[in-house]
């Protein structure tokens, strides 16, 4: 339960961060270290250097500009759970946050630390395919701007680059006819089927991300192009819902089997999308 030993850097500002990660041997960004903490005192990761980006106060931020709500990784679970702006304007974001584990995962870890973690069981992706984010990414004298689906790449796998760091998270101002439905790990609270939705009720489209069911989250595009121009009705729900697991191959561990999540993937999808059509 000791970590191996390493280097350890408390950096200032982003650039002194993305020097660091460019320029020391096997570097890991250190955030709210609820998964890497954990992983290093398991030996799973045992990186040389960590660089810990917990006191940038630069990269904890919630504003809106133009329409768009602009959220820094260092973000943490609490801080969007109680924010008044995003309550209003987007909500989705304040009630994932608050399916999160426990008040104290909620006051140490972080939106980008869980995004850039990858965790096929964490809560965020659902939300931020649904709310088609776009993520902010930050290397030396670099960034770029990475689509939600193309962020995911493989289980704890995403788009970032060994020398980069996720910065921020945009997502559009949106309705409030959304819904996070899931089904809970009783001990940890991670994500075994967590389904997000979005209704636009005014061009009649959803959009409906999921985690917890295969190694990467996705959006479910099955069940949004069988509601595309429909009337959201109990039976139009029920009938797209059946196709939450089109086309991905569900993972089968302690926690549930292949079969189970499927099915899981298809309940929460039909609860998430009546529950955002009721609101
Ligand atoms: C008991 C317990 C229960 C939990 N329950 C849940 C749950 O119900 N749902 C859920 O979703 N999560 C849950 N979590 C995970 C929690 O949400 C963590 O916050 C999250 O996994 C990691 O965030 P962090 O800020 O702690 O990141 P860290 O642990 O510090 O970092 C995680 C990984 O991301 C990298 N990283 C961090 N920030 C950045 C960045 N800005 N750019 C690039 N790389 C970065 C690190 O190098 C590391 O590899 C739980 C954790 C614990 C300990």
């Amino acid at each position: 339960m000791i970590p191996a030993s390493f280097e350890y850097f408390r950096p200032a500002t982003l650039n002194e961060a993305v020097d660091l990660l460019s320029s020391k041997e096997d570097a890991k960004i250190l955030a709210g270290g609820h998964s890497l903490v954990p992983a290093m005192k398991f030996r799973l990761a045992q990186p040389k250097t960590i660089i810990d980006i917990s006191r940038i106060t630069d990269l904890s931020y919630i504003r809106e500009t133009n329409g768009q709500i602009q959220i820094g990784a260092m973000t943490t679970h609490h801080l969007i759970e109680s924010s008044d702006l995003l309550k209003q304007k987007c909500p989705l974001l304040s009630e994932t946050a608050s399916a999160i584990g426990d008040v104290q995962v909620r006051n140490r870890g972080s939106i980008g630390g869980s995004l850039a973690h990858a965790d096929p069981a964490a809560d965020w992706p659902a939300a931020i395919l649904a709310l088609d984010a776009e993520l902010v990414i930050a290397g030396r004298d670099t960034q770029r701007t990475v689509k939600a689906p193309a962020f995911f790449v493989e289980i704890m796998q995403t788009a970032l680059q060994p020398n980069e760091i996720l910065t921020e998270i945009r997502v559009p101002v949106t309705p409030k006819s959304v819904a996070y439905v899931k089904f809970a790990q009783k001990a940890s609270g991670f994500a075994i089927a967590g389904v997000a939705s979005c209704i636009d009720k005014q061009t009649n489209s959803v959009r409906v991300g999921i985690t917890g069911i295969a190694a990467k989250p996705y959006r479910a595009t099955a069940v949004e192009e069988a509601l595309q121009g429909r009337p959201l009705t109990a039976a139009s729900i029920a009938d797209a819902a059946r196709k939450a697991a089109q086309g991905v191959d569900p993972l089968n561990d302690i926690h549930a089997s292949a079969a189970f999540r499927a099915h899981l993937a298809e309940v929460n999808t039909r609860r998430s999308l009546e529950l955002a059509n009721s609101r």
